[in-house]
């Protein structure tokens, strides 16, 4: 069996859906399991209506705006609507009781914004029965279980792979359609997994299904070794080995969450990069393999904040210290993309997340004196060579820089 999944780039419009659900009856009529994010950008519109309404605003427009652009694009798919626009209708209405619910941000968060793939999920299986395939919906939630970290939810292995085992049956008869992001606690409360966490649902389903292959539909060709807006030069990866993509997602390359590889690679599992305009592109394989030499691979990682620590008393940096400067960024769960230190301070680079950055720095003065910098870019060449060591070396604004015999880093003011 296969997974299918598919982003919110795909699924933006009619015309998207069509092409997904083209791409879907391109297949066997069974053993395969399609997961979806959100419809192009609902996760963001709903975020910001959650926001609104919590600051006490009127979200009544802004939530109709996104009730009509889902229920337009049934109008252009479905000859007979009647029961599709009920549901979508329904969900919407979900949504607006769901705002009045007093809870903390954090979980409310999770109920609403949670409603997205929801509404995806529903218009692409019914798209695909009236389209005469065999689709049979799930909701994820009854399947992927997690802890009560909302936001950012923390996958219980064993139940969930549990619970995903019994969709075999399913599977053998025909299609399943799911969600991407979310997940459900003990006590029934949505969850979701963390933003752009789709390509990790896919994975958690693959892995668990133990399946022959995760396809991943983007809106470009395959991995490529450079972001194709800043370097048209860019070329495709035909295939890459596990670690090498992991570390790739871990400097910062957006084509595939962070988290999907792992799953996968544990299990041998292989994952595919394609394109869902043109799906006869062979896109980038990744799996277990050994590629001699790999072109190198310049990643821009943009929103970065500079942080360094100074002991208030001209005393070096002790390993005491940094583990009080360890603790506090553990506290707030905030990861380090860079680090260095010299005799007196130590510094480090982090993405800038306005609350956390704020909480770090309050916390860290206490014992430190702290200067930050923010709006800098992180970039990082994988496999560079003597041409890009000069070229980012002397690039304008480079506030750190620092190399290992595969990798190059530098961090420059703007973004
Ligand atoms: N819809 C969610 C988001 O936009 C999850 C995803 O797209 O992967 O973050
Ligand atoms: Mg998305």
């Amino acid at each position: 069996m296969k997974v299918f999944k598919f982003g919110g780039a795909a699924l933006k419009d009619a015309k998207g859906v069509a092409q997904v659900a083209t791409i879907i009856l391109s297949q066997p009529p069974n053993n395969l399991l399609v997961v979806v994010s959100a419809m192009g950008k609902t996760t963001d519109m709903l975020e910001r209506i959650l926001a609104m309404s919590e600051m006490g605003g009127a979200v009544s427009q802004a939530l109709h705006a996104l009730e009509k652009y889902h229920l337009e694009i049934v109008n252009e798919l479905f000859t007979d609507q009647s029961k599709i626009r009920q549901e979508v209708e329904m969900i919407f209405a979900e949504i607006k009781t769901g705002l009045t619910n007093e809870m903390n941000t954090d979980k409310l968060y999770d109920q609403i914004v949670s409603k997205g793939e929801l509404i995806s999920s529903v218009i692409l299986h019914h798209y695909l029965v009236s389209k005469k395939a065999s689709s049979s919906w799930i909701d994820a939630r009854s399947y992927i279980n997690t802890d009560k970290s909302f936001r950012e939810a923390k996958v219980d292995w064993v139940k969930t792979s549990g619970n995903i085992l019994t969709l075999k049956g399913f599977l053998e008869k025909g299609i399943v359609i799911t969600q991407g992001f979310i997940g459900k606690t003990e006590d029934g409360l949505t969850t979701t997994l963390g933003r752009e966490g789709s390509d990790f649902s896919a994975a958690i389903f693959g892995s668990c299904l133990q399946a022959e292959s995760v396809t991943i539909w983007k809106d470009v060709a395959g991995v490529m070794n450079a972001d194709p807006k800043r370097f048209p030069n860019a070329v495709v990866f035909d295939e890459l080995p596990f670690r090498e993509a992991a570390e790739m997602t871990y400097y910062g390359a957006s084509v595939i969450h962070p988290k999907t590889i792992k799953p996968l690679a544990t299990k041998g599992i292989k994952l595919l990069v394609k394109n869902f305009d043109n799906p006869s592109l062979p896109g980038t394989l990744i799996h277990e393999c050994t590629v001699d030499k790999l072109p190198p691979l310049i990643v821009f990682k943009e929103n970065q904040c500079l942080i360094s620590c100074k002991a208030t008393d001209y005393a070096f940096i002790s390993e005491q210290q940094l583990s009080v400067i360890f603790d506090a960024l553990l506290a707030i769960s905030v990861s380090i993309n860079v680090m260095q230190n010299s005799a007196i301070s130590f510094s480090f680079c982090i993405d800038f997340n306005e609350s956390k950055v704020a909480n770090l720095i309050e916390r860290l003065q206490r014992d430190f004196e702290v200067n930050y910098n923010t709006g800098l870019t992180l970039i990082t060449v994988k496999n560079y060579d003597l041409a890009h060591s000069v070229e980012y070396r002397k690039m304008p604004g480079v506030l750190l820089e620092q190399s290992s015999r595969s990798t190059l880093q530098v961090l420059v003011k703007g973004n």
